[in-house]
């Protein structure tokens, strides 16, 4: 069986710092970790694979054997512990993160032990006013809580679980493969290290009833679209004592018929006749809290852009506003009165222009 090389496995370079193999390690820990990967082999043996790397590259005398000699030396030498279980993988592995992700201190004997609950996740979507101004708003979500029945054992009223004979309570089963022993979530109880004889009826054996449940949750003041509010505990339940998980509110504001968002700034454009651009004009823009009015300075051209410094969004992170940007459109008009078409002649001639002639245009207009 040929190894891979450590540094190789743990994606860091032979001069990596023990905080970088620590990370690299940590990384590669959490994403292959069985918890996460139920009966994928692949993560599992990459997940081994990674705990010996770590043992060996975090000791200093064991990395300079390895260093120095490679796999051979380690063997040797004696230096190197091979792991026996997962047990002593998982041990290994929290005695290291301890508890910050949620694992458990120690994987001997049942699996009974504190859970952290899932997190979810409510889509909310929201109007820009909304969003320019911060709201609040109320959720329905459907929520688990411990049946009243049978206090959350899942087993019928007057009756409690049982021991699971096939495990013994353990909530695992073991077997040899290899280097390893391999130890595989009891199939007669699920890891549960006990078993239903009766189960519950209101809640199935399961142990808990969903309801739904009203939330009000406030929106802050500049959100957009992406923008994800944390709401502690109002997850699902955690299991065997553990703490409920997170609910995550994901916003999404609507497009907004008239303005359009670019961060915290926003767009919109109004239209000119060529004549007031030319002459400047006052004309009303709508802002998020009203009309207000404009300045057209003589001369505007299409495309240009009027600002208003503070008609923006309110900024998220930080203070003040955004701004309101107001796009110029030109319109040329489509029909002209006889009088106005005179008056236009008359500007082409003034500015030595030419243009079309009027008794062709009749001609062509006939044909
Ligand atoms: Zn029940
Ligand atoms: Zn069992």
């Amino acid at each position: 069986m040929t190894k891979r090389d450590y540094y190789e496995i743990l994606g860091v370079s032979r001069t990596a710092t023990p905080e970088e193999i620590k990370k690299a390690y940590r990384q590669l820990a959490l994403r292959y970790h069985p918890d996460r990967n139920p009966g994928d082999r692949e993560a599992e043996a990459r997940f081994k694979e990674a705990a010996e790397a770590y043992e060996v590259l975090s000791d200093p005398s064991k990395r300079r054997t390895y260093d120095q000699y490679g796999h051979e030396g380690l063997s040797r030498t004696g230096g190197f512990h091979e792991f026996t279980s997962f047990d002593d993988i998982f041990t290994s592995f929290s005695d290291i993160f301890g508890d910050m992700f949620g694992f458990p201190g120690t994987r001997r004997g049942s699996r009974r032990r504190p859970v952290k609950g899932a997190d979810l996740r409510y889509d909310a979507a929201i109007t820009l006013e909304e969003s320019a101004k911060g709201t609040e708003i109320e959720l329905e979500i459907p929520k688990a809580f411990p049946c009243d029945s049978c206090g959350g054992t899942g087993a019928e009223a007057g009756t409690s679980p049982e021991r699971c004979a096939t495990c013994g309570g353990k909530g695992q089963v073991y077997r040899s493969q290899g280097f390893f022993t391999i130890s595989t979530t009891c199939p007669s109880c699920r890891g549960e290290g006990q078993v239903i004889k009766k189960p519950c009826r209101p809640c199935k054996g399961t142990g808990r009833v969903v309801h739904k449940r009203k939330l009000k949750v406030k929106i802050p003041p500049g959100v957009d679209t992406g923008s994800t509010m944390r709401v502690p505990g109002e997850g699902e339940l955690g299991e065997y004592g553990g703490p409920p998980g997170d609910l995550y509110v994901v916003v999404t504001v609507k497009p907004h018929e008239v303005f359009v968002r670019q961060g915290d700034d926003l767009y919109v454009e109004i239209p000119l006749s060529f004549v007031q651009a030319a002459l400047g004009t006052t004309v009303k823009v709508p802002t998020l809290e009203g009309e207000t009015e404009l300045e057209i300075r003589p001369g505007t051209q299409p495309g240009e852009i009027y600002t208003l410094k503070g008609k923006g969004i309110s900024r998220l992170r930080g203070s003040g506003q955004g701004s309101l940007h107001i796009g110029i459109k030109v319109e040329i008009p489509k029909k002209l009165t006889k009088e106005q078409e005179d008056l236009l002649r008359k500007f082409a001639e003034l500015s030595g222009e030419e243009v079309k002639d009027p008794k062709k245009k009749k001609l062509f207009g006939r044909f």
